[in-house]
């Protein structure tokens, strides 16, 4: 997962740009960058938080009227500084620079074919084999371009692309699976991943990037073009079940109220005898004020957050995620002990988070522990920007519900169901559930 900001203005926005990213970091943590321009693109990225890559002094030298920036959670490719983003490469046209949000299901091929031509990849990111694509296929015209590599990448991607021709172009793959918005302040633009950067920008919201569109912005003006309108939308659910801010609205359908009637029905197709309500915080807390509404069990704050640790699941290894839970979490003993609780997450990946909590929660004198999950069990992997790429690692990929509740030891255990998580939406919302259903908008064997 990554988050991706776009602006088109007069002015220096260097600074809009960093505190975007900042607004963004939720969706990945292990290294970020920005590149700007007035005539020549210059560039800075590292490893770690918006906060620590950048300072006053970097920050002055990226001075620039047009800009994009990038925080990475790693899908494809190591962690490293190599692979962090934006990438910026030469072509015909000059320079180029380009963000990337998603994955690639068909790199490995279009990469060994570019390889076979003799280019050389400086990266083992996806996002470099979008960037030698424009390039091949510019002639005159950068949107032709980007339509015909388009043509040959398959998969999720929300791009934002700034060229030396001072213009801004964002992209979103047919399917929509990322998010793209645009937003106005005054006569610049913004385009990001969420509209909580327009909103700290203090602009606003204008609307979704379409799945299949390019909007290009130069001289104030915005043209978009479409280069395919076959697909069925499916904006990936896990956006509004785990990854996005509750204060973002994608696709016309507001997270935290969708999180919230997910707890509702939730309540409605599990309900439980239990003294309290505790949400895992933070991305659990919409879905426990929806389960303790409908179930009229009070809501408590029973798990108190460390806020300078990051998420504990955007971790690359096993055993970092796991002192990352204990680290997160602490039970409140004075609201916990001797109660029946009713403990409500977004989801379950591995199990690691639901064991560890289980266990505090026990030890701090809880006297049941019952989980309820406002997301269906995640039995297959995703193929489209989520870091859950072998089915072997999903705990309800190999084992029932009754044998996980064994394993993570709680009292009870129940999921949403399918059905659920489509009465939690807006009408006509189309999501990709395939990681609950194994139905690929895009079939991932295509090579
Ligand atoms: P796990 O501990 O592996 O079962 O992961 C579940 C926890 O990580 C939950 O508390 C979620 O809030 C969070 N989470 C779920 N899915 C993801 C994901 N794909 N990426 C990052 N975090 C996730």
């Amino acid at each position: 997962m990554c988050g991706i900001i776009g602006i088109h203005s007069k002015q220096d926005i260097s600074k809009d740009l960093y505190y975007g990213l900042f607004s963004l970091q939720h969706r990945g943590q292990e290294s970020c960058g920005i590149a700007t321009m007035n005539e020549k693109i210059k560039q800075y990225k590292g490893m770690g938080l918006v906060s620590d890559v950048f300072n006053a002094n970097t920050l002055n030298e990226l001075q620039g009227n047009i800009g994009i920036g990038h925080v990475r959670y790693s899908t494809a490719g190591g962690s490293n500084e190599f692979n962090s983003q934006p990438l910026v490469g030469s072509f015909k046209k000059g320079k180029i620079a380009l963000a990337h949000n998603g994955n690639l299901i068909n790199k490995s091929i279009l990469k060994e074919r570019l390889e076979d031509e003799g280019l050389i990849f400086h990266t083992t990111i996806d996002s470099e084999v979008i960037l030698y694509l424009i390039a091949r296929y510019y002639k005159k015209n950068l949107i032709e371009a980007i339509k015909k590599a388009m043509k040959f990448i398959k998969g999720a991607y929300s791009l934002v692309i700034m060229t030396e021709d001072k213009e801004l172009i964002a992209v979103r793959d047919p399917n929509g699976f990322r998010p793209l918005l645009l937003g106005k302040r005054d006569d610049e633009f913004i385009v990001s991943s969420e509209n909580v950067s327009i909103d700290i920008l203090g602009g606003d919201f204008v609307r979704d990037i379409a799945p299949g569109e390019i909007l290009h912005i130069k001289d104030g003006k915005e043209t978009s073009y479409f280069y395919d309108e076959k697909e069925e939308k499916s904006t990936c659910i896990f956006e509004h079940i785990y990854f996005s801010r509750n204060d973002a609205t994608i696709d016309c359908q507001n997270v935290y109220e969708f999180r919230v009637k997910s707890g509702e029905i939730l309540a409605k197709e599990f309900p439980c005898d239990a003294d309290i309500v505790i949400p895992v915080p933070d991305s659990g807390w919409a879905g426990a004020i929806g389960y303790s509404n409908y179930s009229k069990i009070p809501l408590k704050e029973g798990l108190v957050k460390n806020r300078y640790v990051g998420r504990t699941f955007i971790k690359p290894t096993q055993r970092e995620r796991e002192i990352g839970v204990r680290l997160k979490l602490n039970p409140l003993k004075e609201v916990v002990e001797g109660k029946r609780v009713v403990l409500i997450d977004d989801s379950i990946v591995r199990g690691t988070t639901s064991k560890k909590l289980i266990d505090s929660l026990r030890k701090a004198g809880a006297k049941e522990v019952h989980l309820r999950i406002t997301s269906p069990p995640v039995k297959y992997s995703c193929y489209f920007g989520i870091d859950t790429p072998r089915r072997r690692n999903l705990i309800a990929s190999n084992n029932s519900i009754d044998e996980i509740k064994s394993v993570i030891k709680a009292d009870s255990l129940a999921f949403l169901s399918i059905d659920g998580l489509k009465q939690s939406s807006i009408k006509d919302f189309k999501f990709c559930k395939a990681c609950f259903d194994g139905n690929y908008p895009v079939d991932p064997v295509i090579l």
